[in-house]
């Protein structure tokens, strides 16, 4: 139950990594050496992919996809930025619901199905922390996930 998350970081963004390449994405990580967390590791780890997944698929070629983990305080600070075409104010409020899928004709065609911010918010309530998404459309999204530290 004890879990460094800048692990579970570096260990996500290895796994995308042929994603983002073949997408001709620049995928980056910068973790702090150590943050430390009690936590679910897998359910973590399915927290990053959600995320990242979401950056990669709505990031066009050329994109830049950044990830930060640090300490701030008591908590963990994990964020998940990309240069995408972003998420239009009307829809911002409805992204975590369940099925929900931002201008349908657009996001048809990339398959999915609008369950991977449903659930990235399930596992960060589990670990009592808070998420949120900020975007601007055309220029990208950043998400910000903050989760209680040990100790
Ligand atoms: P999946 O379950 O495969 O992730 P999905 O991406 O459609 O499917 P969610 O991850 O729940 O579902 O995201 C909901 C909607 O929010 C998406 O359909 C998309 O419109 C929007 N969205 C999520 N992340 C991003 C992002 N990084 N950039 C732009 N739009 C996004």
């Amino acid at each position: 139950r004890a879990v460094q998350l800048d692990r579970i970081v570096q260990d996500s963004v290895g796994k995308m990594q042929m994603l983002a390449e073949v997408k001709e994405i620049i995928l980056n990580a910068e973790t702090e050496a150590s943050v430390p967390m009690t936590g679910d590791e897998e359910r973590l780890h399915q927290l990053l992919t959600a995320l990242l997944d979401n950056a990669i698929k709505y990031t066009p070629e050329g994109g830049v996809v950044r990830v930060g983990c640090r300490k701030l305080a008591h908590t963990a600070v994990l964020e998940i930025e990309d240069t995408g075409i972003g998420i239009a104010a009307e829809h911002l409020p409805h992204v975590f619901d369940r099925f929900y899928r931002a201008d349908k004709a657009r996001t048809r065609q990339e398959g999915g199905t609008g369950l991977g911010l449903a659930i990235a918010k399930w596992i960060v309530d589990r670990h009592g922390g808070k998420l949120r998404v900020e975007s601007k459309l055309g220029v990208g999204t950043r998400v910000v996930v903050t989760l209680p530290l040990s100790g």
